[in-house]
């Protein structure tokens, strides 16, 4: 059994090699805008920052490009699907970045070529996961734009036939999509680079230095990096490294073990969601998962793990009872405690920004956050509602 995600597997040498090691960049001295973090959050926020932003730009990381929970996880971009008890704007906002992705994975668009396999797969709900009854949910769902269907039990099995006749209705969102995140990590690493963008990877942050409240510059080994900006998009870890900045939130790892089966005959026609999520790639594997495992910052693959996803699987898709793995993956989801990432400046510093937490919704909502954040650098303030992201949500629990 291998362990790794399907995603760097699908990969030529080629790209792989450029993910951890892109071009001949070497870490500057100083820079306008330092992002520290090249997951998906940090690669968009720097491509839509460099649409209008013509100072210098550097993206730093510990690791590979995209080599966290960018690259592995189950690459679903299930915008109709955000739970109904997260605030409006923030759904909306999920929706706007589905149609983001569409918009720049299309012919024209700059993750076109040679492609992110972008598909407009549709995705299915069976969990009971709504308010109500499913009719009158779907109708209101549909009113705010997220075009949807209440399936009832005979929908159900004519719509999808691989599905176990145990559920008796569904919820169905036809402009969901599913990608691959890494050749979408790739399309922007290559477009940055050709921007000039500087991207050091192998390159961890290890210290800040901080005068008055202001962030001057970070220590990474033996090297210093001032910049007159500082974005912070390191994932679960922006806990820890926010703590050290001097500011405690609530932001750490949930583990999450995903699987992908050897090609099935079988033909899914959208993608399940339910005690775990279920798709198909075009080449017949199945992708599904992940655990959801509170357990710190634990990379490790386990039996049980994937024998629980598996078991999951199968309950919704029977024909996958005792289907043979290729691989399996571990990615560590960035969580807060209201599920929500956290979009701001730093409280208390004029120069510190930061984007993560997303948990399960983070490559979905990558391009948005990213756009976020430029628009904030670019204006000088804030140019959409972020209320509901701000850090000082945690910091008083009563507000
Ligand atoms: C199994 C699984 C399935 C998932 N499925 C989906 C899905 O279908 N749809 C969806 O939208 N989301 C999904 N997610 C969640 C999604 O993967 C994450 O929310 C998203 O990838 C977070 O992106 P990020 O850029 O914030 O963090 P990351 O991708 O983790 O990037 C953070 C980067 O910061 C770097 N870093 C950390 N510390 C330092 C340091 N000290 N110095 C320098 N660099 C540092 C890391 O090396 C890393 O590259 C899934 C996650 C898992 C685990």
């Amino acid at each position: 059994m291998k362990v790794e995600s399907i995603w760097f597997h699908d990969l030529s040498l080629e790209e792989r090699q450029f993910l951890e090691s892109p071009g001949d960049a070497v870490l500057p001295r100083t820079t306008d805008v330092l992002i520290i973090g090249a997951g998906l959050v940090g690669l968009f926020t720097a491509w839509c920052l460099r649409q209008r932003f013509e100072g210098s730009i550097c993206v730093l990381d510990s690791h590979g490009i995209s080599h966290g929970a960018s690259g592995h996880n189950t690459g679903g971009l299930f915008a109709g699907q955000t739970s109904h008890t997260h605030p409006q704007v923030f759904r909306d906002w999920a929706l706007e970045s589905r149609e983001l992705y569409g918009s720049l994975a299309t012919s024209g668009g700059p993750l076109a070529d040679p492609g992110i396999d972008f598909v407009r797969s549709g995705s299915l709900r069976i969990d009971g996961k709504w308010p109500g009854r499913l009719p009158e949910y779907s109708d209101s769902e549909t009113q705010r734009g997220n075009k949807s269907e209440a399936l009832s039990q005979a929908a159900l099995s004519d719509f999808e036939p691989l599905l176990s006749s145990r559920f008796s209705e569904g919820f169905y969102c036809n402009d969901d999509a599913t990608f691959h995140p890494l050749r979408t990590a790739l399309a922007l690493a290559r477009d940055l680079r050709r921007d000039d963008v500087s991207l050091i990877t192998h390159t961890p942050v290890s210290d800040f230095t901080i005068s008055s409240g202001h962030l001057e510059a970070i220590n990474c080994g033996g090297s210093t990096v001032s910049a007159g900006t500082f974005v912070l998009t390191t994932g679960w870890a922006a806990g820890e490294m926010s703590s050290r900045l001097g500011f405690s939130l609530p932001l750490g790892p949930v583990k999450g073990q995903a699987i992908a089966t050897t090609p099935r005959e079988f033909t899914m026609r959208t993608c399940l969601l339910g005690a775990t999520m279920v798709r198909q790639l075009k080449d017949g594997r199945i992708v599904a998962g992940g655990t959801q495992e509170f357990v710190g910052p634990d990379l490790q693959a386990t039996d049980d793990g994937r024998r629980q996803v598996l078991r999951d699987a199968a309950e919704m898709v029977p024909d996958l009872n005792d289907a043979p793995l290729d691989r399996t993956w571990v990615g560590l989801r960035p969580h807060t405690p209201d599920g929500m990432p956290v979009v701001d400046r730093f409280p208390g510093s004029d120069n510190v920004f930061l984007a993560a937490g997303h948990f399960t919704k983070g490559v979905l909502l990558a391009p948005v956050t990213g756009q976020a954040i430029a628009d904030w650098l670019i204006a000088g303030s804030a140019t959409r509602d972020l209320q509901h992201l701000s850090a000082a949500r945690f910091a008083n629990p009563a507000a």
